[in-house]
């Protein structure tokens, strides 16, 4: 079996190395972006000792003694943060296959596929994701919150992670699990404890409840989307007495509100309610956009999500068809004109939506729809640490910074694509990938194999 043995090899060719903890670790390439600067540095230097950057810039002094990578006419960049994932999760395929899926996976067995989908986003130069929702019909199993804490112990590979445990929502809404199957079907309503709340004092307990059960930051659905059987797109799903309830409450506990919204109107209204970002945004007007502006709320555009529901339009049902062509005809020019007025941007994809490790094809998109490469690459970077509320530690190549450092072929600003052919991966100072991926390896290793076999 070919997929077996990509994974068995995967495991033995991607390995994390560590070094000696007084060595200096000395990154050279042609090029630099810093995170925040306008332009790139030529001949980019970066110093690592221990998880840390020592020092970066133009054609820096090598410490004696370094181990010194030269990754060659390749561009050195903070490494890519994802705004918008759901790393426990996949819903790239068929939408009705993949529900009757859901139903028969055990919540394990989906624990052990999320570790891979944590790997390959890593080795796609993403070290660091706020993953928005993760849920499992029938299942009260915190695997969002399990994967972050075993990344961070070191048992798996992958890349830092904020987690919203499982979202809150609406009953009938776009995060109630139990939408589109018939009554009853799993013995009880969804409450609090499934993020599905009613009313400011509910939506205030499900805040606590998931703030206890390890959430990072608050994740809500305000109004109705694209990938759920029974709620209309952009129809408000929390009324403003919720959404304020909801800010109020995460804020006090010290945590971020990221609100999945299509609709503009609802927009509106939990911008005045003062979350931190809105997520998809598709219908938002540019009176709605100036809102925002003014109020520095950010937007995820996540265009890589109706970029693959379009290219796969015959993977959902009518009604979700028909949804996701409205969201996608009105979001292109919401983004152009969010980027003509200066509205923060953050880089954000929705993966899990398209398969994991595929999150660097949303710089093209952004690009194609008017942002320059170099605002593109600081979305994934600064903005996203600004954002995420991680910018003393992460998102720039500075003294002092993790040492969070990737590498792309070529030059980015010349060709925004090279993000999508990540070199070389570095999390807090420990070499992640140099060269192909484990999965390209073991794709390489095993054809031979294959061939030998048709003959
Ligand atoms: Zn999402």
């Amino acid at each position: 079996m070919k997929i077996t043995n990509c994974v068995v090899l995967a495991v033995f060719c991607v390995g994390v190395s560590a070094y000696a903890a007084d060595e200096f670790i000395v990154l050279k390439a042609a090029r630099m972006f810093d995170g925040k600067s306008n332009s790139l540095v030529q001949d980019g230097v970066i110093v690592v000792k221990d998880d840390k950057i020592v020092d970066a810039g133009s054609n820096l002094q090598i410490p004696s003694g370094a181990r010194v990578v030269d990754l060659g006419n390749a561009t050195l960049c903070p490494g890519f943060m994802d705004a918008h994932t759901h790393l426990t999760e996949d819903f790239s395929g068929n939408y009705n296959e993949r529900r009757l899926r859901e139903l028969d996976l055990n919540v394990s067995e989906q624990a052990i596929q999320a570790t891979e989908y944590a790997r390959v986003t890593v080795e796609a130069g993403f070290t660091t994701v706020r993953d928005l929702g993760s849920r499992f019909v029938g299942s009260h199993e915190f695997v969002d919150a399990a994967l972050r804490n075993s990344i961070n112990k070191r048992v798996i590979v992958g890349p830092r992670m904020l987690v919203a445990t499982k979202g809150i929502g609406a009953t009938g809404g776009h995060f109630d699990p139990t939408n589109g199957f018939r009554d009853f079907l799993f013995g009880h309503e969804p409450d609090y404890t499934d993020g599905i709340a009613n009313g400011p004092d509910e939506i205030r307990k499900a805040v606590r409840f998931e703030v206890k059960n390890g959430a990072d930051v608050i994740k809500a659905a305000v109004s109705g989307g694209v990938l759920s059987l029974t709620d209309e797109v952009d129809t408000p799903q929390l009324t403003p007495a919720e959404m304020a309830a909801l800010v109020d409450e995460s804020h006090r506990l010290r945590k971020k509100v990221a609100v999945h919204c299509h609709g503009d109107s609802v927009a509106r209204e939990a911008i005045d309610a003062g979350v931190d970002s809105i997520e998809h945004g598709s219908f938002m007007k540019p009176d709605t956009l100036t809102m925002m502006k003014k109020k520095g709320v950010f937007l995820t555009p996540t265009l890589m999500a109706s970029e693959w529901i379009m290219g796969k339009i015959g993977n959902y049902p009518p009604a979700l068809q028909a949804k996701a062509k409205a969201a996608t005809a009105a979001r292109s020019d919401m983004f152009r004109n969010a980027v003509k007025m200066g509205v923060k941007i953050s880089f954000g994809t929705d993966a899990a939506v398209f398969p994991h490790g595929q999150n660097a094809k949303e710089f093209k998109l952004m690009v194609d729809l008017g942002m320059t490469p170099i605002d593109a690459l600081k979305s994934a970077t600064a903005n996203d640490a600004e954002l995420l509320g991680i910018a003393q530690n992460v998102g720039t190549l500075e003294k002092g910074k993790l040492a969070d450092v990737i590498a792309v072929p070529g030059d980015p600003t010349t060709d925004i694509t090279v993000t999508e052919r990540v070199s070389f991966v570095m999390k807090e100072g420990r070499i992640i990938r140099q060269g192909p991926s484990g999965a390209e390896k073991a794709e390489k290793t095993a054809s031979p194999d294959v061939s030998a076999l048709a003959d």
